[in-house]
């Protein structure tokens, strides 16, 4: 897949403002739902409708989307209000149904990027489509996965392409429902500038009060648009109940965001900063979370040592490390002088935690 300016022209081609807005419930739920949703969504900064008709489900038993007859709804929600239909494809099925009541964007979701088959199914089925098609990137966080995505219905002549972020799995437990990682979308933008590219801060937080500031990063990294769920009643929406917000405060959220224009110089200047920042913020949460790792370690050391009955403090061991840190540190250009500091503060920070061990009972 070459870099290519085309696939941006959808954009234009479509009519469709910047920053793009796609907003709508995690899941259609009832006909009334729907409409009512679509009609506080007319008239605003919103050009898409997005509501999720067969949901995948971690585990059964959840409410798996209402099916077929939501896509009725969502046609006359579109004759209705004039927006434009999203929906989640996950099989060609799902495309059949989606092509005969002519929805005009299919994404593809995150639990279905990770699956080649599944993509090659669905870019089978869209062949030469001239539809907008989103790529959501996998729920894990693997840049060739996502980009192989994109490349599978490039190849089936689909140029209307762009992507979704919206974060990845972790095993730990962090802020986040789905981690940013904001460098792979920063890579995958860098490889593929012409591709448009979208934040859901919806399923990056889980959570409604996160969704403006998660957005407005994006917006500052220069994305092109975002997909907010909106419910008329969060609280007591069947999927996602707390990362959905109204339309009145999705209203409130676009009204406050800072809007970013690709070629002013000022702003250019912003993105590259933007783009640099969030780079030391991912490596600044890196480092914490290693040293807090590190410190464990050093309380098991703590655990062990009490129960031998041996000293806390080991002179030999750590002027060893610190040798070792100093020779390897100079060979990544950083000085002794700053190498010493930093592992004196971290060894005493260890020696704290252990000597806390230490006076347990
Ligand atoms: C969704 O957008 O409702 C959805 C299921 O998202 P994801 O594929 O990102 O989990
Ligand atoms: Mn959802």
């Amino acid at each position: 897949m070459e870099n290519n300016k085309e696939m941006r022209t959808w954009l234009n081609n479509f009519n469709l403002p910047h920053p793009l807005v796609i907003a709508g419930p995690c899941s259609a739920e009832t006909e009334e739902q729907v409409l009512k949703i679509a009609r506080e969504l007319k008239d605003s900064k919103v050009s898409i409708f997005r509501a999720g008709i067969w949901k995948p489900r971690t585990r059964p038993g959840g409410f798996e989307g209402v099916g077929e007859i939501g896509l009725k709804w969502l046609q006359k929600a579109k004759a209705e209000t004039g927006l434009k239909m999203a929906i989640e494809v996950a099989t060609a099925a799902h495309v059949k149904l989606a092509l005969e009541h002519d929805i005009d964007i299919l994404w593809i979701g995150a639990r279905t990027t990770v699956n080649p088959f599944a993509v090659q199914e669905i870019a089978d089925a869209l062949q030469n489509t001239e539809k907008i098609v989103l790529v959501k990137n996998p729920v894990n966080p693997d840049l060739a996965l996502w980009i192989g995505g994109v490349e599978r219905l490039y190849n089936a002549n689909i140029k209307n392409l762009g992507v979704i972020h919206r974060g990845f799995s972790t095993y730990e437990k962090t802020k986040y429902r789905n981690n940013p990682e904001w460098q792979i979308a920063i890579d995958f933008q860098n490889r593929f500038p012409d591709i448009p590219l979208i934040i859901d801060p919806s399923h990056i937080t889980g959570n409604r009060d996160m969704i403006f500031q998660v957005t407005q990063e994006a917006l500052d990294l220069n994305y092109d648009g975002m997909i907010i769920e909106t419910h008329i009643d969060p609280d007591n929406a069947w999927s996602d109940a707390a990362q959905q917000v109204t339309p009145e405060r999705l209203k409130q959220i676009i009204f406050d965001l800072t809007i970013r224009k690709e070629t002013d110089d000022a702003d250019e200047y912003q993105i590259k900063l933007a783009k640099l920042r969030s780079k030391i913020d991912e490596f600044d949460a890196k480092l914490l979370d290693v040293i807090g790792k590190r410190m464990k370690v050093a309380e098991d050391i703590g655990a062990l040592k009490k129960e031998k009955n041996v000293a806390v403090l080991q002179n030999k061991r750590w002027n060893e490390i610190l040798d070792k840190m100093v020779n390897d540190g100079s060979q990544k250009g950083l000085s002794e002088e700053f190498i010493i500091q930093f592992f004196k503060a971290i060894h005493q920070e260890s020696i704290t935690h252990q000597e806390k061990i230490f006076n347990q009972k």
